[in-house]
């Protein structure tokens, strides 16, 4: 029995996450998913909040093969500090799963073994394209899986999104 842990801010989860979890799921009989920047929503790069992306995920990982324990991680003011911030919130795990320059680095710094997964089409699988397209009004379902986009839709996402990022009209 093993047990993985694997840490995204999931804004939003997309099919880039999903395969990396598929692949994951290959090895590990269980996975400790950390909700990263849990204390951020409501804003242009992290829209949605640490609840919603639970929802997500949950049902995202429904037809995965492995056990899930998705455990929300508020960012905190030292990095020196955070593998033990995580520690402390999370059950214990094996081994990790990243591609997350920092998060590889402060896993490892402390002694904990992480792999690095397969990269998929980041030109269209990545946060930052898929908030864009949000923003302009361009299609992005294809990018995530359906139980996404049936949260976004229920808490009206795509418009809060669109909202927070006009920034305050007093700036301009
Ligand atoms: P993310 O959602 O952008 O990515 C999550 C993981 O999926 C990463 O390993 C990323 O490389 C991978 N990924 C994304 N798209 C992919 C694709 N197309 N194919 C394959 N892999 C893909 O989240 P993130 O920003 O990497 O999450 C790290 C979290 O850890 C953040 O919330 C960050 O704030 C937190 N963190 C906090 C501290 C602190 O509080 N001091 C320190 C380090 C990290």
């Amino acid at each position: 029995m093993q047990r993985g842990f694997y840490v995204g801010r999931f804004q939003p989860y997309h099919g880039g996450h999903h395969g990396v979890i598929e692949r994951i799921a290959e090895t590990v009989d269980e996975l400790v998913v950390g909700i990263g920047s849990a204390d951020k929503s409501h804003t242009q790069r992290n829209p949605f909040t640490a609840g919603e992306r639970h929802v997500m995920l949950t049902r995202a990982l429904a037809d995965v093969d492995l056990t899930p324990y998705i455990v929300p991680l508020q960012d905190i003011n030292r990095n020196a500090l955070w593998v033990s911030h995580v520690c402390s919130l999370c059950p214990p795990f094996d081994v990790a799963f990243s591609n997350n320059a920092l998060v590889i680095q402060l896993l490892e710094e402390a002694g904990i073994e992480v792999r690095r997964g397969p990269v998929f089409d980041r030109s269209k699988y990545r946060g930052t394209e898929i908030r864009q397209r949000m923003i302009e009004g361009e299609p992005w379902q294809d990018l995530v899986p359906d139980a996404v986009i049936e949260m976004i839709r229920d808490v009206n996402g795509v418009e809060r999104l669109q909202q927070v990022s006009k920034g305050d009209v007093f700036e301009r």
